[in-house]
């Protein structure tokens, strides 16, 4: 039965490695657009969503960033718009996602897939003055992305209205909920007309998800791609056992000793990541640091000098970290293990994308040891241990 099983799913499988992007029926502009970017073919998300969002029904999608969610949101909502007239100047797609650097990436995306079409799109969040945004909005907006309180803030302004609403997105529902957006959320859905399409997306489906994409979705149609273990496996994982002192000179003593080009290493605080830049820094390696104290330009400075090379070792909170989309990304270093076994899967996921090889490895003291057993559980497998290194800590 498991061979018969086995050979339906890789069956499965090639079918869905040769759909084309022509056979998703995107209109030229965009096809243009997206080969452009030099994508081959659509992702299974893309595959999965795209013919459904472009007949209009609601989705429930479980997909984790890296799998090509945004273009499986973004290419049809901007074909769907593109197809029809504005009616006034009001928005006509929502999609709220949880982080400033998401919103931005989001809104580069779309400039990116729709720049042979005449549809506007600003991204709006917090932490930075608001009259351009607000200026932008003024003017007519097609598409707006946003955070919840940001978006909140403006509505109560006066400056937005949801009233001409066509498509809604709520992109990361799990992390807005483990950022305590609950309520703005709630909030912005209050605000939406009834008659709309809503597109759902989260990484996991917990039961607070389901019940909460109830109160948005009509009759969804439900997608998953990459269940965790998969994606996981994708990437070489191991755990190196080592006090906590000595993380910070393990860790140079990886950065010496490994050749890849980037390192997106994880603390659990923000104090921790600033210390560690320190050290890093002290030791003549390269490093920065991004959080949430960090203010908006102190972080996109962060993460554009590491994305072109200029920073070898980018340290993140798992919050900041968040959704930031980094193409070719080979190392993550947990220097410290998440509590919560889900965020190890979010860290990883920043690697091993798009078919690449990734590698992560993480750091684990006496006092993180049920913290890995954690992980082990929800991966289903053992990291397999690192033990020649000048710190190991016989465990
Ligand atoms: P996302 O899950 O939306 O964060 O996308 C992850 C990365 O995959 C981004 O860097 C995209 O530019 C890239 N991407 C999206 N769709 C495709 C595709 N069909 N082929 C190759 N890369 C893609």
């Amino acid at each position: 039965m498991q061979a018969q099983q086995m050979k339906s799913e890789s069956a499965k499988q090639v079918k869905l490695r040769m759909t084309t992007f022509d056979e998703l029926h995107l209109i030229k502009p965009i096809l243009d657009a997206v080969r452009a970017e030099g994508y081959d073919r659509p992702t299974p998300i893309q595959q999965k969503t795209i013919p459904h969002i472009l007949h209009g029904r609601d989705i429930l999608g479980c997909a984790q960033t890296g799998t090509g969610k945004t273009a499986a949101f973004a290419l049809p909502i901007l074909q769907l718009l593109n197809a029809n007239p504005a009616r006034n100047k009001n928005i006509r797609a929502l999609i709220l996602t949880p982080t400033r650097e998401l919103a931005i990436q989001i809104e580069e995306n779309i400039k990116t897939y729709g720049k042979h079409l005449k549809l506007k799109h600003i991204a709006i969040f917090g932490g930075v003055t608001q009259g351009r945004q607000t200026t932008a909005l003024q003017a007519g907006i097609d598409i707006l992305i946003a955070t919840p309180g940001r978006l909140l803030d403006l509505m109560q302004q006066g400056f937005i209205s949801l009233t001409s609403l066509e498509i809604f997105v709520l992109d990361e529902a799990d992390r807005m909920l483990d950022m305590g957006f609950i309520h703005d959320v709630k909030k912005v859905v209050s605000k939406l007309p009834l008659q709309r399409q809503s597109l759902f997306f989260s990484a996991t489906m917990p039961d607070t998800i389901i019940k909460l994409a109830n109160t948005i979705l009509q009759n969804p149609v439900e997608v998953a791609v990459t269940p965790v273990s998969s994606t996981v496996e994708l990437i070489t994982q191991s755990v190196y056992f080592v006090d906590k002192k000595d993380k910070t000179n393990l860790l140079i003593d990886v950065l010496q000793h490994t050749k890849a080009p980037r390192y997106l290493v994880f603390t659990r605080t923000k104090h921790g990541a600033d210390k560690l830049v320190k050290q890093l820094v002290k030791a003549g390696i390269q490093a920065a640091a991004i959080h949430g104290n960090k203010s908006q330009n102190a972080r996109q400075k962060a993460l554009g000098d590491f994305k072109n090379n200029l920073l070898r070792v980018l340290i993140a909170t798992d919050i900041a970290a968040r959704g930031i989309d980094i193409d070719d990304l080979p190392f993550v270093v947990n220097y410290e293990l998440p509590t919560v076994p889900e965020t190890y899967v979010h860290r990883i996921g920043r690697t091993g994308r798009a078919g690449l090889d990734g590698t992560a490895i993480s750091f684990c003291d006496t006092e993180e040891l049920d913290d890995l057993k954690g992980i082990q559980k929800l991966i289903g497998f053992k990291l397999p241990v690192i033990s020649n290194h000048p710190y190991n800590h016989k465990k």
